[in-house]
């Protein structure tokens, strides 16, 4: 009796039990998030480096939890993931940033808007469709959107990627791979691929210009783009001594606080109507 009480005593870790209850208790709330309307994107702005031009912003999801105040992706995305909410919070997503793009073009603001999209949503069957057939609900036009998907989301079976993101660039979207440098991408395979920006990872962009390793892999990234036609971005920019350096290498596009935070739908007009 003792041996199993021990066992038992080890099976009701209350770490791990509690970590459990934690992802059980975040699951029904996500879910009840939906319904409530308690999901928000802010937006984060794009520069063209060469003029200092809005040329985008980036969907951001936030959730205003009834107790826990605003709460960040990292904080429920993963539990989404794992309980298969991904996929209805996704298209949440994308139907808001729809909707806010058709309000922008409205007023004469021709923003692209780009979403993330989850690898749960790239691989849903029917899921080109299914975004053919918002667009057409929301009166909007492809082109008003950009996806950003992860090297590994485009590393799986070479015609089947390639087939999905023709469909997507037949709506009008414009693909943009996330994240650049932490994956595993061959440049043989991503050249195969119509990629229209590729976007430098913080951590990269964090460690320029004192850091001769990141120094080279940005430049290499950006020389890359130059070859291939495609639009590089760097993401995470925070300081001026890292601007300067992208500015001087010819990286496009920048984002990062040293531009803007990520902003709410009034907050980007008033932030973009003072520049
Ligand atoms: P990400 O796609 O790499 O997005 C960039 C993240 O960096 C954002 O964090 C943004 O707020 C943050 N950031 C922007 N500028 C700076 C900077 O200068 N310095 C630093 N340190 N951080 C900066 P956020 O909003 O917390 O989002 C985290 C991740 O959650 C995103 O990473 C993305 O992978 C995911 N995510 C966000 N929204 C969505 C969504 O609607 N759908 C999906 N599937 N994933 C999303
Ligand atoms: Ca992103
Ligand atoms: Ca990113
Ligand atoms: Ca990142």
């Amino acid at each position: 009796a003792k041996a199993r009480g021990r066992a038992n005593v080890q099976f009701f870790d209350p770490v791990v039990a509690s970590a459990a209850y934690d992802a059980l208790v975040v699951e029904s709330q996500l879910a009840q998030a939906l319904e409530t309307g308690a999901f928000e994107l802010h937006y984060q702005p794009q520069l063209r480096s060469g003029d200092g031009r809005l040329v985008g912003v980036e969907a951001l999801i936030r959730w205003h939890h009834p107790e826990r105040g605003l709460l960040l992706p990292d904080d429920f995305i993963p539990v989404a993931e794992e309980r298969r909410l991904m996929l209805p919070i996704g298209q949440w997503v994308l139907r808001e940033a729809m909707r806010c793009a058709r309000r922008w073009h409205a007023q004469g603001l021709e923003l692209p808007i780009s979403v993330n999209l989850s690898s749960m949503q790239f691989q849903q069957r029917g899921f080109v469709d299914s975004l053919a057939e918002l667009l057409r609900q929301e009166q909007v036009n492809g082109a008003w959107l950009e996806l950003e998907l992860t090297e590994r989301m485009l590393m799986d079976d070479l015609d089947e990627v390639k087939a999905t993101l023709a469909q997507l660039k037949a709506l009008g979207m414009r693909i943009s791979v996330d994240d650049f440098g932490t994956g595993y991408s061959s440049l043989g395979h991503l050249k195969e691929l119509p990629i229209d920006k590729v976007k430098i990872d913080r951590s990269f962009v964090q460690d320029v210009p004192q850091n001769a390793d990141a120094a080279a892999i940005v430049q290499a990234i950006v020389q890359l783009g130059r070859s291939l036609g495609m639009t590089v971005i760097a993401e995470g920019v925070e300081t001026e001594a890292q601007e300067r350096f992208l500015r001087e290498l010819g990286c496009e596009e920048l984002q990062g606080l040293r531009i803007a935070p990520p902003l709410s739908e009034a907050d980007l007009q008033l932030w973009a109507s003072r520049r």
